[in-house]
């Protein structure tokens, strides 16, 4: 079976699939949803593994994608994660497979998740103060977390990633103690810019912590110089660490859009297809999994979503709209 990729009308052609298993969550991040939690996907919408696995054949086997990430919601809440990575993993030819996670769980899990062939996760976190963690994420588990990393570690998930969003007021001057406590334990942080996909609507430009920020308070500490991997499609911005081999990146998806090169395409829980974080419209490959389309008619409705995507998150723009789901209900 030869694949006919998802390219776009802009030269882009998309091999990453991020796949969100639910909406649901066991953190509360204030930045991300209410502490009431929202209101969640029905379950009937939600995908079965059947059905989640067979898109994911079809996007490696149709459409030549080699990325699959796991993420939510909370991917590890899904009863069937580890099934269906270990079917991800058998798929031919097979994707490189990993998830985002806040790793709460992922002590009790990540032998098994290995053991299915899972490649790496991705875990975040914002703090390694516990006060501030509660805060934060309205939960007091900094202690799962961090025992979820070293876990992920002995099962040989790695290298391990540890994603962290700064806020103003909050961990805006913890940059360089995330970073020390990352190197000391050989996890790779990333910053991510704050984005405007909270379920609230209270993002503000002029009060997001920009990528800027984020190195001046890093280079009081450290002396950052660009790393010389090439970037290619990937988010984030590498620098080594005095001198190396520790690297920390930024990802600075308001400040420094990287639009142009995304590789990037989204299946929500419920089975849609959205070709940009900030898509306003979505295409629905639930119905026509579930009106017994063929893998191909599927895969011909995939590329045309990819087809129609823009050529920039438009954040900038003055006639910007957030998408109406938030980040948690897209998976990020
Ligand atoms: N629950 C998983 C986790 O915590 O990694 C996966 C889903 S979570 C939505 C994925 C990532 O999105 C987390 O790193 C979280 O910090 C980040 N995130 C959520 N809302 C965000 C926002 N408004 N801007 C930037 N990142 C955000």
């Amino acid at each position: 079976m030869t694949a006919t990729p998802l390219v776009d009308r802009y030269g882009r052609t998309a091999t990453d699939l991020r796949v969100s298993l639910t909406d649901r969550c066991n953190l509360r991040c204030s930045y991300c949803m209410p502490a009431e939690g929202l209101e969640w996907l029905p379950d009937d919408t939600v995908l079965s593994d059947d059905e989640v696995v067979r898109l994911i054949r079809v996007a490696v086997s149709l459409l030549g994608v080699r990325e699959v990430r796991f993420t939510g919601g909370e991917p590890l809440v899904r009863r069937g994660l580890v099934d269906i990575v270990r079917r991800t993993t058998a798929l031919d030819p097979r994707p490189e497979t990993s998830i985002t996670t806040n790793a709460l769980g992922l002590e009790r899990n990540a032998r098994a998740l290995a053991d299915a062939g899972l490649d790496r996760v991705n875990v975040s976190l914002d703090t390694v103060r516990r006060d501030d963690f509660r805060e934060i994420t309205r939960r007091d588990r900094l202690d799962d977390v961090v025992a979820g990393l070293e876990a992920a570690a002995d099962a040989g998930l790695g290298p391990i990633k540890v994603n962290a969003v700064l806020l103003r007021g909050i961990n805006d001057d913890q940059a360089p103690e995330l970073l020390r406590w990352c190197m000391d334990r050989g996890y790779q942080l990333r910053f991510i810019e704050q984005m405007p996909l909270d379920a609230q609507h209270v993002w503000r430009r002029d009060t997001m912590v920009t990528a800027d920020e984020i190195f001046t308070s890093l280079e009081k500490d450290f002396v950052l110089e660009p790393a010389e991997e090439p970037r290619g499609s990937a988010p984030a911005e590498l620098f080594t660490v005095d001198g190396g081999p520790h690297t920390v990146g930024v990802i600075a998806s308001v400040t420094r859009p990287f639009c142009g090169d995304c590789d990037r395409v989204r299946l929500t829980a419920d089975g849609q297809v959205r070709n940009c974080l900030f898509a306003r419209e979505e295409s629905d490959l639930r119905g026509a999994l579930r009106d017994g389309a063929t893998d191909e008619e599927i895969a011909e409705r995939w590329r045309t979503a990819m087809w129609g995507k823009l050529p920039g998150h438009g954040i900038d723009d003055i006639e910007f709209l957030q998408p109406s789901r938030s980040m948690s209900a897209i998976g990020g």
